[in-house]
């Protein structure tokens, strides 16, 4: 498929225009980053790994009725999609106490929670991506109450999916990281779940052992994020 113009360019992705309307293309690149862009690399072969894992996930989520952007992977690195407005707004959803909850709350390391907890962050680099309420974003009309509430049961249908999915091969869900956006197709718009989910994305720990296959091998130095990133895709 001919790529047209670069459209955007973020931290892990490139979105190209397509030659379909309402398509674009995204490209996944080697490039990781990390504590809000003050730590960065470039990890050969990670943009392969997460297209691939991204791709057997959505089509997934797609097959129990989450709509998402996929259309199709075009090749290694390359996805058709459906173009979306992002809404500026990360759900985080927590199953496991760890990140950013533990250092924020003093909640112990590894902690179980007694039920999914959604979290949310406005995407907003400058001022470090903070957490925000529920009420923020219903004052500041970022969705309104509907749409919210959408977002949030789906958010806790992604978890049950992912969870099972994960624990049937041996892999805790930690806690995952899930971006939705805006078609505007025929008239009609319509919220989907959009970007990736990936070990870029996610926080996933070997069931037995707690060894951690996502980003935090990055993050905390510990290398082979590759071999980790493979074990998940096989
Ligand atoms: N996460 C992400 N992108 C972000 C922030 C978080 O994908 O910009 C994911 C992260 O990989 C983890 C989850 O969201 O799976 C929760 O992250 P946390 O808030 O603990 O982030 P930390 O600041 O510890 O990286």
């Amino acid at each position: 498929m001919k790529k047209g113009k670069k459209l955007y360019e973020g931290k892990a992705k490139i979105i190209y225009a397509s030659p379909e309307k309402n398509l674009v293309i995204q490209h996944f690149k080697d490039d990781a980053t990390a504590f809000n862009n003050q730590k960065k690399a470039t990890i050969d072969g990670k943009g392969i790994l997460n297209n691939r894992i991204s791709e057997y996930i959505l089509q997934n989520l797609n097959q129990i009725g989450i709509k998402n952007h996929l259309v199709k992977r075009i090749n290694m690195r390359e996805q058709l999609i459906k173009f979306v407005e992002i809404i500026p707004i990360e759900f985080i959803v927590r199953n496991i106490a760890t990140g950013s909850l533990t250092k924020r709350l003093g909640i112990e390391e590894g902690t179980v929670l007694n039920h999914p907890l959604i979290e949310y962050c406005l995407k907003n680099d400058k001022l470090g991506d903070p957490l925000i309420s529920r009420e923020h974003i219903l004052t500041f009309e970022w969705l309104n109450v509907i749409e919210l509430d959408w977002i949030y049961n789906e958010c806790k249908r992604i978890n049950d999916f992912l969870q099972g999915m994960f624990r049937a091969v041996g892999i805790k869900l930690v806690d995952f990281k899930v971006e939705f956006g805006l078609t505007h197709e025929s008239g009609k718009t319509q919220i989907i779940l959009a970007d990736e989910i990936s070990p870029d994305t996610c926080r996933l720990w070997d069931s037995i052992t707690d060894k951690k296959l996502d980003k935090d091998r990055f993050r905390k130095d510990l290398g082979d994020l590759i071999p980790a990133y493979t074990e998940v895709a096989k």
